[in-house]
């Protein structure tokens, strides 16, 4: 049995490599003061079929559908429509403060499977919601920024663009299906389709004919209103007093056709050809997809599986090692009788404890195993010792070993430790 295709078991050094960035990003996270939330795995299809819309790719062919009785079930293939069915659930946006949220969590897309692209995938995300201020949309990418610097990784571009409001986008669009209508036969089929929908994601198309048919597009930011147009500027006027570094590229128009004015993305040489380092922008329209009223959002999604390759590609991980405090060498059963209880009772006592039960062991085996796993003490107990009533504890690094009643073996080692830590 293997595990499914384009997913990952893990464990060992690259468990201690996750755990690493899981902590240093929530860190991030909470500083800036967004509170985790948690959605479910599975969904209503309509989750997705609504917002994110029926003609993507994601809800075209990349769900995995799961069916129960009458219900069809998917599995999330990204966080934010589920987030926005939370919110709406729960009328988190009857508050009137902004509110801040991130997550950490599973993905699921059914795509050819390759380096930094999974089938099982894993998103950090931030949406703040009730707030339309280009302030809000400055906080995010700063934020993003933050996490960067956090983890160490200086290589990586910001990307911003607006992408209109309900108010201009339909100028926007005309322009660009006037200059897409005599180009139409070149564009591929997903394309056409997109012509009619959602003309705007014809420019994000990966395909080389898309990319050539679409060269010499409108501007399309000369079409905003003057609204999105001061939002624009603001927002870039913020990111400036908060030291953020950006390039104004309208090409960025995100895969997603739910967002509106603000779109971002941040790409990085580390990654090679799947360059992008995680994006999102602004969704204020999104909730009115459910039919119900809109509240204003922005947010971003950022790739745990990218941010590993990164910091590989950089060979910025810290030394991420957990030595065991304490290694107990039992040499015969009866020894075994004092130091499993005692192994015990140092666990619980919040020191972490190594203890082989092969007890048929000699000492030089112990003492191998001891040093492979880095203990900084090794507690011998043999049938000498037992005779004498005594424990020996030999200190790792300075190569000292001291002896220690065996009835207070646990109040001695303690000490040792905490005197080493
Ligand atoms: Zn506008
Ligand atoms: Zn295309």
């Amino acid at each position: 049995m293997k595990a499914v295709r384009g997913m990952h078991d893990l464990f060992g050094v690259e468990i201690a490599k996750w755990q690493w960035i899981e902590s240093q990003v929530k860190q991030v996270f909470e500083n800036f003061g967004y509170q985790e939330i948690r959605t479910p795995v599975l969904e209503s299809v309509e989750v997705f079929s609504k917002t994110v819309g029926d003609e993507t790719d994601i809800v075209e062919k990349q769900m995995y559908s799961v069916q129960k009785e009458s219900e069809s079930l998917v599995l999330r293939p990204e966080g934010t429509a589920g987030f926005v069915r939370a919110v709406l659930e729960h009328q988190l946006h009857r508050d009137a403060l902004h509110q801040r949220f991130f997550y950490y969590l599973p993905m699921f897309r059914h795509e050819r499977p390759q380096k930094g692209r999974l089938r099982q995938f894993h998103q950090f995300g931030a949406e703040l919601i009730n707030d339309d201020s280009p302030e809000a949309d400055a906080e995010v990418i700063a934020l993003l920024v933050a996490i960067y610097k956090k983890l160490r990784i200086t290589e990586y571009e910001v990307r911003i663009n607006s992408l209109g409001c309900t108010e201009c986008r339909p100028g926007m669009k005309k322009q660009l299906l006037d200059f897409l209508q005599p180009r139409l036969e070149h564009l591929c089929e997903l394309c056409k389709k997109r012509f009619e929908r959602a003309p705007l994601r014809v420019l994000d198309c990966k395909r080389e004919t898309c990319k050539t048919a679409v060269a010499g597009s409108p501007q399309l930011n000369q079409c905003l209103c003057d609204q999105c147009k001061t939002h624009h500027d603001q927002l870039k006027k913020r990111l400036n007093e908060a030291d953020v570094t950006f390039i104004d590229d309208p090409s960025i128009v995100r895969g997603l056709d739910y967002y509106s004015r603000t779109a971002f993305e941040f790409t990085s040489s580390l990654l090679g050809a799947q360059s992008a380092l995680g994006g999102g922008g602004r969704y204020d329209q999104l909730a009115s997809r459910f039919g119900e009223k809109p509240f204003p959002a922005v947010g971003f999604a950022l790739g745990m599986e990218r941010l590993v390759i990164a910091l590989e590609a950089k060979g910025a991980f810290p030394e991420i090692k957990a030595t065991p405090d304490v290694y107990l060498a039992a040499l015969g059963n009866l020894p075994m009788d004092h130091l499993f209880p005692l192994s015990i009772q140092l666990k619980s006592s919040g020191v972490q404890t190594e203890i082989s039960y092969a007890a048929d062991k000699p000492l030089k085996w112990h003492l191998k195993q001891s040093n492979r796993l880095q203990c900084k003490f090794t507690v011998i107990l043999g049938e000498d010792e037992l005779k004498k009533k005594v424990i020996l504890v030999k200190n790792m690094a300075a190569q000292t070993q001291v002896e220690f009643p065996l009835d207070s073996a646990r109040t001695h080692i303690l000490k040792q430790v905490k005197s080493e830590n």
